[in-house]
């Protein structure tokens, strides 16, 4: 890390436009230690209160940010270009479920556990769940309100603290949710955002943090996750995914046809958990090919801001990629059916694109497009279809389609991927209960759900006597303590033995 080559401001640019919108102050390394040691300090207060208080507090909060959703949307149409009816159901909604979700949860939740002990009978054991301190949390731009957010309030809902370190590309909305928190009269040093690049990102991990969520691409979640090895921080992992969306012949065409291009595009396809290839059935390949098609060109990029269908890329350099990708494709033989090019109006629009005729060879059918670009490849039956979609590195989710439940279930289960959802697209990020993220290099541990609130804790166990201990097993050892171990061992695991069955 070099800390006087970084410039010290970030110019914020609006993509739909290129204008820059504002510039915000990058965190040098120690401004980063000191955020963290005042967030330290601000969390011993928070964690001594009750848990009830800080759900009651955070769901005042909640209805703040409720208060406030034409502000954050207005936010994430200016920064991220997106629309407004989007950023409204896919960010704000979704952030205010997750808080009304964990407020009426946590007290149970996070209460003590009693454990029954099956051998050690005169014992009684309990875990309790307890804050483990400061939270970083490294996010990326394409859900910059609802990623970082999200993973803040489940720490805070479990008695920690949470900093922030927002992606480059869209630091504003975290610095708008900031003032929000500290106009509501909570602590300010328990939500805090240091903003930056990767060095920020590397020097939060560092600054005595007691835990990482991090969520962006594999090649820097290797480098998170390495640096986090390093500090002995554990860390979960929310890294890319290549969604595929596997058509059966016997699916609601129509349905499949609407979803696909609805997850496809959202968002202008920069999604983890967009449709990244469809694998069609042969018998209907065509039929819904075609219905994909005529649902895409539907979709609207003129207009003012916020009011489009589909937004642009973030940034000229993922524009890039996108253009390179299907390149690719039509190289190697990919038609294209919609698209195919930059749209024709200013600023980082790329057109909803269908290709057809894709193999898996095609680097749009392996690598993460990240644009509003659908592959649509052949296959001729369910086992293919698993076997494509598998053999990708990548497995945060997918989708299936058909009418039958039974077979549906059965591709879901073989699925490689952290969750899948049939016949419907999206409402597995969404859903506050739902435990997400991803298998192989899509990353490790989950967000969201009741798992994740106790995993922002630090599980102690508490274990008291009923009795007194059992001391005649205790060293010194003799021939009488041997014997009595061995009588002991057959009388608990004999399967002769009634104390045995007793047991289970
Ligand atoms: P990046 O991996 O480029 O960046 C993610 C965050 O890490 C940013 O804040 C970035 O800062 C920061 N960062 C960059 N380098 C380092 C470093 N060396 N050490 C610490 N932090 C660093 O991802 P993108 O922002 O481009 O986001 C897109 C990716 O995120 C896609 O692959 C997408 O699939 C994935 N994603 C995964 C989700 C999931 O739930 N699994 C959800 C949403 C997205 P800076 O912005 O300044 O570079």
């Amino acid at each position: 890390m070099n800390e006087r080559l970084a410039p010290a401001v970030l110019e914020c640019r609006a993509p739909a436009t290129g204008h820059t919108i504002g510039h915000v102050r990058v965190a040098s390394p120690e401004d980063v230690r000191e955020t963290v040691a005042r967030a330290r300090r601000a969390q011993v207060r928070w964690g001594q209160l009750d848990v009830a208080e800080r759900c009651k507090r955070l769901l005042a909060l909640g209805q703040r940010l409720l208060d406030a959703r034409d502000e954050l949307t207005e936010g994430l149409a200016l920064e991220c270009g997106k629309p407004r009816q989007e950023a409204l159901l896919t960010e704000v909604a979704p952030l205010l479920a997750l808080v009304k979700y964990y407020a009426a949860r946590a007290p149970r939740l996070l209460g003590p556990r009693p454990i029954p002990l099956a051998f050690f009978k005169h014992r009684r054991s309990e875990v309790r769940y307890e804050a483990r301190g400061v939270i970083g949390i490294i996010s990326p731009w394409n859900f910059p309100l609802l990623i970082p957010f999200a993973d803040a309030f489940t720490a805070l809902f479990s008695g920690n603290a949470a900093v922030i370190k927002p992606s480059e590309h869209a630091s504003l909305i975290a610095i708008t949710m900031k003032r929000l928190w500290d106009e509501s009269g909570l602590d300010p040093d328990l939500l805090q955002i240091v903003a930056g690049r990767g060095e920020t990102g590397q020097a939060l991990i560092q600054a005595g943090v007691q835990k990482i969520v991090f969520t962006g691409g594999v090649e820097t979640g290797r480098r998170v996750a390495a640096s986090c090895g390093q500090a002995l921080v554990e860390c979960v992992m929310e890294l890319g995914g290549k969604a595929p969306a596997i058509v059966c012949e016997d699916a609601d065409l129509e349905l499949a046809a609407r979803a696909i291009a609805f997850c496809g595009f959202f968002n202008a396809g920069q999604a983890c958990i967009s449709v990244e290839r469809v694998l069609a059935h042969e018998s209907i390949y065509e039929e819904l090919s075609e219905r994909i098609v005529d649902h895409a060109r539907k979709l609207r990029q003129g207009g003012p801001e916020g009011t489009w269908d589909v937004g642009p890329m973030i940034f000229p350099p993922q524009l890039a990629t996108v253009e390179a990708l299907v390149a690719d494709a039509v190289e190697r033989g990919a038609e294209v059916r919609l698209g195919g090019r930059r749209a024709d109006r200013t600023g980082d629009f790329y057109e909803p694109t269908v290709l057809t005729e894709c193999t898996p060879e095609m680097r749009v059918a392996r690598e993460e497009i990240f644009g509003p670009v659908l592959p649509v490849l052949r296959v001729k039956d369910d086992e293919e279809a698993l076997r494509i979609a598998n053999e990708v590195p990548l497995g945060l989710n997918g989708y299936v389609f058909s009418r039958s439940a039974a077979r549906a279930r059965s591709i879901a289960e073989r699925l490689e991927v952290g969750s899948v959802l049939v016949n419907d697209v999206l409402v597995d990020y969404g859903a506050p209960e739902v435990p997400f993220g991803g298998v192989k290099n899509s990353g490790f541990g989950r967000v969201h759900g009741d798992d994740a609130l106790r995993a922002m804790c630090n599980v102690k166990h508490i274990g008291e006597p009923r009795l007194t201990p059992i001391t005649a097993v205790w060293p010194p050892y003799s021939a009488k303590g041997e014997r009595l171990a061995r009588a002991a061992l057959a009388a608990v695991f004999s399967r002769k033995s009634p104390l045995s069955r007793l047991l289970g």
